[in-house]
């Protein structure tokens, strides 16, 4: 059997935020292995650095890009930085972020709330602000964003974890109506738990949790990063031509109720 040619990346390069963990890197090494050139954009520079390894190890062609992306300078920087290391900007995968201590909402202190809408929410933006005015000036491009199964749910205890990933998912639809016509698709993928180092990092704080997840699920599992950073490599390829302003859920029907 022939591979999908609607699935090729050959030519084209991705903006792969938080490639330097998790679902961002298991995405960075799948766009790369589909032919794309890969921007791996991060604040965490150790990890930035092995995926840029692993995907040149491979054969393919990546860079790392520092940036905090909760500045929109740093994030205007990073999309500059792209274009001019590999001559374009054609799809970007918005995916970093964090998961805040959990706490009562009436105990929730302004800075943390303003610390997580920053880089939960403030950050999509400001990366989908630049690569759109780079994608309206080159004939269009896909975006996808990371927003959670709290972006359609709510996640008791994590408000402000809550109203970012709802508020991705706003601004990823306002983005597909906006841009339909000049040929940008934008989309957003809502993971359900994922075993990654932010998932790790919960249940060792919480030996607990892990049983209590697991039972809890309706696959008795949690998800791969792999199989979230497919649905992203799904959602920006040209397999997808005609699928704008979707929240994909990938969560094994965890928010199928
Ligand atoms: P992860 O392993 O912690 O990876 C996230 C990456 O983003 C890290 O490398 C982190 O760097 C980077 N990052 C954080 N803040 C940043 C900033 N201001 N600027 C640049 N980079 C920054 O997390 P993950 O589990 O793969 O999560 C990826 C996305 O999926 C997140 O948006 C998360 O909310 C979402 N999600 C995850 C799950 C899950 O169960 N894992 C479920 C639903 C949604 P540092 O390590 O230096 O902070």
């Amino acid at each position: 059997m022939q591979a999908d040619v609607r699935t090729d990346f050959g030519g084209r390069t991705a903006f792969v935020t938080g490639g330097g963990s998790g679902i961002g890197r298991a995405a960075a090494l799948l766009f790369a292995h589909h032919g794309a050139r890969v921007a791996v954009v991060d604040l965490d520079a150790a990890g930035a650095a092995e995926t840029v390894r692993l995907i040149r190890a491979a054969g393919g062609d990546a860079q790392f890009l520092s940036a905090d992306l909760a500045r929109e300078s740093e994030v205007q920087q990073a999309v500059e930085r792209c274009v001019a290391r590999f001559g374009g900007l054609d799809c970007a995968f918005n995916n970093a972020g964090i998961c805040p201590p959990a706490g009562p909402f009436h105990e929730l202190d302004g800075a943390e709330w303003e610390r997580v809408i920053a880089v939960d929410l403030s950050a999509v933006f400001y990366c989908m602000k630049h690569q759109i005015r780079h994608m309206l000036a080159h004939g269009g491009g896909a975006i996808v964003n990371t927003s959670s199964g709290a972006g359609v749910t709510p996640a008791p205890f994590l408000p402000h974890y809550t109203a970012a990933k709802h508020g991705v998912l706003g601004l990823t639809r306002v983005a597909a109506r906006e841009y339909a016509r000049q040929r940008i698709r934008v989309n957003a993928i809502c993971p359900g738990v994922t075993d990654t180092p932010m998932m790790r990092a919960s249940i060792d704080a919480r030996p607990d949790l892990e049983p209590v997840l697991l039972a809890t699920l309706p696959a008795g599992r949690m998800g791969e990063a792999d199989e979230i950073a497919r649905a992203a490599l799904w959602l920006c390829s040209d397999a997808a031509s005609y699928v704008s302003g979707v929240a994909l859920a990938v969560d094994g029907a965890s928010t199928c109720h």
